[in-house]
């Protein structure tokens, strides 16, 4: 079969390879979309490890083509999502049900191969039927739906509080759309980039700013009666959008760090944390939240379709991942097509 692996930082390379066999409990998946999010170019970077050389790929949808022995969930036929990674299921933290804490997880692109190959092999307890209903182009995202459903309900937001999402990119604007249907009122999406607003805009923030621009921080706190929001999700990836969080949550509010992979903070005010009695919470993965993200894809409540910039297909993947890393600020989603 046809993989993308990844030799070293920077070089993709498309390889033959052996189609992988399911032992007991796996199933064996004919690829049909792979999306591309923010840690596929972080480990073609070489900032997030990875032993080389590997598939990378680890948000996809395809169709079940053969089972292990004990399988029972899914069958030969079934169109299906996967989990991005998965517990050891032995360690501390998965014997106490919290396999996002595992101490030896299995990621998909990090610790075993991934999907940007025409089939690839997955725990049969990590695979979800998906309705023929939510396109190959849709369901690529299931894993983005669900680590945000996991980020907004650990924000705790009801109805009637406002939020502010920081970072217009592919998660921001899905953490924007499920807000809004949480009933969070106003909510605000702040980033640098004005095409990117203007998408927020149509996807229907209430409020967009431009953080580059002065008065930012007047613009929302008049939007939320001078109090700031209740609610702060980062979804920028910068280090710096936990200072403007900081200045802008509403005393008593709730910050959470969705998307900062591992860099100091600079100019972070710690007095603030007493001074707001705030709380600053992360929010990693999507455990548990799998099943709720297959339902919302298959409601179509959510536009994610729209939110796809680009399209590759499978032997362009060397050339998609140069693309990205070029032109972050023109791809909001980009997918790659296997077997469409
Ligand atoms: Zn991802
Ligand atoms: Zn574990």
């Amino acid at each position: 079969m046809k993989a993308i692996q990844l030799l070293e930082p920077n070089l993709l390379v498309q390889r033959d390879m052996p189609i992988p066999e399911p032992a007991a409990a796996e199933v064996l998946i004919k690829v049909r979309t792979v999306g591309i999010c923010g840690t596929d170019i972080s480990i073609y970077k070489g900032i997030s490890p990875a032993p080389y050389p590997v598939v990378l790929g680890h948000e996809f949808c395809g169709d079940v083509v053969k089972v292990g022995t004990g399988v029972e969930n899914v069958k030969p036929g079934d169109y299906v999502i996967s989990e991005a990674s998965w517990g050891c299921g032995t360690c501390y933290f998965c014997q106490q049900g919290q396999p996002s804490y595992c101490e030896k997880p299995f990621v998909y692109g990090r610790t075993c191969d991934g999907a940007l190959a025409e089939y690839v092999k997955a725990p049969a307890r990590i695979v979800h039927r998906i309705s023929a209903k939510v396109q190959p182009v849709e369901a690529q995202g299931v894993t983005a739906v669900a680590t945000t459903l996991r980020a907004l309900r650990r924000s705790g937001i009801n109805v009637g509080q406002s939020a502010a999402i920081l970072g217009p990119g592919y998660t921001g604007l899905l953490l924007l759309q499920l807000a809004k249907q949480s009933g969070a009122a106003p909510v605000i999406v702040t980033g640098t980039n004005d095409d990117r607003l203007q998408a927020a805009e149509t996807l229907g923030a209430d409020i967009t700013v431009n953080i580059r621009r002065d008065g930012w921080l007047d613009k929302i706190l008049a939007a939320t009666d001078g109090y700031g929001p209740d609610v702060v999700i980062e979804a920028s990836g910068r280090p710096d959008a936990l200072e403007q969080a900081l200045a802008m949550v509403k005393k008593g509010g709730r910050i959470i760090a969705f998307g900062i992979a591992g860099s100091p903070i600079e100019n972070f005010e710690a007095g603030q944390l007493y001074k707001k009695d705030i709380a600053i919470m992360g929010s990693k993965g999507g455990y548990f939240e799998y099943g709720n993200a297959v339902k919302a894809l298959e409601s179509h409540r959510l536009k994610t379709r729209e939110l796809v910039t680009h399209v590759f297909q499978l032997e362009d993947a060397p050339e998609a991942f140069r693309f990205i890393t070029n032109n972050s600020r023109s791809v909001v989603r980009a997918v790659v097509e296997v077997n469409c």
